[in-house]
């Protein structure tokens, strides 16, 4: 059953449209991202989730109850959630223990069952041996923990995270990028992680909703999503790309100067006459020599224009026609080509989307 969801769910600002008629829907226990560039207004949907503001149009719904509307909103309280900024917003006069306990204290939760739902936490965050500090006697991937531990021995019915991670240093956030998910696995909660930064998402997640313009491009699994975007922005978004536009000529697609069989782009052949692709730069292989002719693959002669070593891979820059621009590649370590070299690339097609 779903437990949260957004129908038809708008927001204005006077004539700006910062949210634009989302439809969203997590199941009980799932994690799912909003994702998407500054200003695209991934955190006043999270903001109408938490009820800090209402909808301009449209519902959400908690457990088959409405709980904002343009009409009505329940208070944020009374919502049964728990929320997590990127500014840890611990209180800086309490220690650790005392920071965690504080919601059940709230709650009126007897001292005994408290006490044994911090200890819990605590040493699921690994927090066990610092539980008498203050929050300045601690770094701020211990901070965030607190605060994660905080938001989390409440029981929320659902989790709401705010960029959490864009305070830390870069190998801080990739440790608890997985802290995150384990936490989500431990306790399979239901979770709303507002993000930029798409490698953030693609680990934590279960579902990611790429948001443009205050609209929900495309909502799938990291791994549809890399490898079946359907529009130009998302495959542009979740990770590097080429694009190339080509023209359908009878039962091939001609890219000006190579061409690739229609039914390798689409089962059915049946193609617009534009065409749009994404090519993904592993979708592509370089060869010193033309392979032998089997159905399956298409190879063009190219050369190479540019290349990077970066250690665990080559990175190319590939002319396949000299009216085109280059493409970028990726090769393993030991595809050593020179610049200026002929070789041959070879598409698997099965990597290449076609995009809106
Ligand atoms: P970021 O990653 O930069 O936080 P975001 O995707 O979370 O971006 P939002 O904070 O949701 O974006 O904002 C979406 C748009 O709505 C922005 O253009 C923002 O300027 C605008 N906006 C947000 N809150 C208000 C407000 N209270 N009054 C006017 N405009 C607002």
């Amino acid at each position: 059953m779903s437990q949260l969801v957004l129908r038809n769910v708008s927001r204005t600002f006077g004539d700006f449209v910062a949210v634009d008629g989302l439809n969203l829907s997590l199941r009980e226990g799932e994690l799912v991202s909003l994702l998407g560039p500054s200003g695209c207004g991934k955190t006043t949907t999270l903001r109408m989730i938490a009820g800090f503001i209402s909808p301009s149009a449209g519902t959400i719904e908690l457990d088959g109850k409405v709980i904002s509307s343009p009409q009505s909103s329940l208070p944020p309280e009374k919502r049964g959630m728990s929320m997590i900024f990127q500014s840890y917003a611990i209180w800086p006069n309490m220690t650790v223990e005392q920071n965690v306990a504080f919601g059940l204290k709230l709650q009126k939760v007897p001292a005994a069952e408290a006490k044994q739902r911090v200890d819990k936490i605590l040493d699921v965050v690994k927090l066990k041996a610092l539980r008498d500090r203050y929050p300045a006697e601690l770094s701020g991937g211990q901070q965030q923990r607190v605060a994660l531990a905080r938001a989390i021995v409440v029981n929320p019915a659902v989790l709401l995270l705010d960029e959490p991670l864009s305070n830390l240093d870069a190998n801080l956030r990739e440790e608890m990028r997985f802290e995150i998910r384990r936490l989500h696995d431990e306790f399979q909660m239901t979770m709303v992680y507002v993000t930029h930064d798409q490698a953030e998402a693609m680990v934590t997640s279960d579902r990611i909703a790429v948001m443009n313009k205050g609209r929900i491009e495309q909502l799938d699994a990291p791994f549809e999503l890399y490898s079946r975007p359907k529009t130009r922005f998302v495959a542009g978004f979740i990770g590097r790309t080429n694009f190339l536009t080509g023209a359908r000529r009878e039962d091939a697609v001609d890219f000006g100067g190579f061409r690739l069989p229609a039914r390798a782009l689409a089962a059915d052949g049946q193609l617009p006459a534009e065409v749009q692709v994404s090519i993904r730069p592993q979708a592509v292989q370089l060869l010193r020599d033309r392979p032998a002719e089997r159905d399956e693959r298409y190879c063009v002669p190219a050369s190479v224009q540019r290349r990077s070593y970066l250690g665990e891979s080559w990175d190319y820059h590939i002319s396949l026609a000299p009216a085109l621009e280059p493409i970028r590649v990726t090769a393993r370590p030991g595809d050593v080509f020179e610049v200026g070299q002929t070789i041959y690339a070879e598409f698997d097609t099965s990597q290449i989307t076609l995009v809106s």
